[in-house]
């Protein structure tokens, strides 16, 4: 078979195939696997109740039902619950927008593959611009996005020690420089992997240095609020003209739905409007079906707020306990202090290993985590990509207390070695 450029670069080894191959194997295999590696989310019963019913009412009327399964909606989505957004967004946060100011995309992951090619890699002009990541570790989805090589640019982020055994990341703006070269930024915020949230007072110097610059500060909310609010620190969303905001229903509990929503000016709207037409026609109705009434009466942010947050928040800090209960306080590790999303982040400094030798170490051991070195996109040599490991912690406490003791046992052999 012969590929052309394009086809060689996707179908060419990419850290987020290998990641969904090993974690689909895992759960394929079912035999006592330990599973702390995947991004799903959890299946919490009395979400999923909520969405039953809307399914129901649903299937109970024709006219729904065919809206469902049976109509193209248009490449921009579906009209009333994009309608229905924008008018949630105006009344939860004032923000001044309309439906020419969204645009929905069968999941975030196919929103960041074009808003990206979109505003990074070769220019009619000759130029070649990338997407700047304020802070490495990143997502490890935006690393194989690109249509281009060299496509993505990051800092380092500075380290601050927050209480025994915790640190976080913030942004080193002293080293982020913005040039010619640079097509837009982009943060996760809660961020994937570490569980860090970027302050208000980042985004605002983010957001200074997209306005000064004329580019894109893209905010991918994939955890974030207003839903399904995995934030446990104070956190406003920002949005202006500038900003390209990005959520998603997948973390409220629909991630099969592929929906994904995008906030921003008209015509970057637009813009992605016409490449979804290209691409898939439409996007998929069915997220925008299930979500519809829980915009319109914003019971949403309720769901969010009073069932799906305070869910993860009670697994994030047991999982923190079980760390302090079975890592030994005389080896260096450090967690990244747990402020949203699903993921504990822990950096095993000077580590004789590397984090890939640990995982696989885990993995034989019945325990799949993923080796941190996947979410440094833009950094090309750094020790600590190689100390850190992410591990999930949705799975019942039992569960990952003893993922976690098995994860001790090996790091504390590996740093005998
Ligand atoms: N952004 C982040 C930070 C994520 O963790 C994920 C999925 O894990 C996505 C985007 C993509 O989500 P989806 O394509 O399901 O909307």
């Amino acid at each position: 078979m012969k590929l052309s450029t394009f086809g060689t670069k996707f179908t060419t080894h990419s850290g987020i195939l290998s990641l969904m191959d090993d974690l689909g194997n895992a759960l394929a295999t079912e035999d006592e696997m330990i599973m702390m590696g995947g991004g799903n989310p959890a299946h919490i019963p009395e979400v999923e109740e909520v969405f039953r019913t809307r399914l129901r009412r649903i299937l109970d009327s024709q006219n729904e039902f065919t809206r469902l399964v049976g109509t193209y909606d248009p490449p921009q989505g579906e009209k009333e619950f994009i309608h229905e957004v924008a008018a949630f967004l105006k009344r939860q946060f004032g923000w001044q927008l309309s439906a020419r100011n969204i645009a929905l995309t069968n999941g975030s992951q196919a929103g960041f593959f074009m808003l990206f090619n979109m505003f990074a890699g070769d220019f009619n002009d000759g130029t070649h611009k990338r997407i700047q990541l304020p802070i490495a570790p990143e997502y490890i989805g935006y690393t194989d996005a690109g249509l281009s090589e060299n496509f993505f640019i990051a800092s380092r982020p500075d380290i601050d020690y927050t209480a025994p055994h915790q640190f976080k990341y913030r942004v080193n703006f002293a080293n982020l420089t913005i040039d010619d070269s640079t097509g837009a930024l982009c943060a996760s915020r809660p961020t994937n992997p570490s569980g860090n949230v970027l302050t208000d007072e980042e985004v605002s110097q983010l957001d200074t240095l997209a306005r000064t610059h004329d580019i894109p500060l893209i905010i991918d909310g994939a955890y974030g609020t207003p839903f399904p609010n995995l934030i446990y620190t104070d956190a406003q969303p920002q949005w202006n003209s500038h900003t390209i905001l990005c959520l998603t229903l997948s973390k409220l509990g629909l991630p099969a739905a592929r929906t994904g929503i995008v906030i921003a000016n008209e015509e970057v709207i637009k813009a992605l409007t016409g490449i979804n037409a290209i691409m898939n026609l439409a996007p998929n109705s069915f997220g925008s079906l299930v979500a519809l009434d829980m915009v319109r009466d914003d019971s949403i942010v309720d769901i969010s707020k009073s069932l799906i947050r305070p869910y993860y928040k009670d697994k994030a800090d047991f999982a923190v306990q079980c760390l302090y209960r079975h890592m030994d306080d005389s080896l260096p590790w450090q967690v990244h202090k747990p402020e949203g999303a699903m993921f504990l982040w822990l950096w095993l400094k000077d580590l004789p290993i590397s984090s890939l030798e640990l995982y696989e170490r885990l993995k034989q051991r019945r325990v799949l985590v993923v080796s941190g070195h996947y979410f440094f996109p833009g950094i090309d040599e750094w020790r600590h990509k190689h100390e850190c490991i992410r591990m999930t912690f949705t799975r019942d406490n039992t569960t990952v207390e003893q993922g976690i003791a098995i994860i001790a046992e090996e790091v504390r052999k590996a740093y005998a070695e």
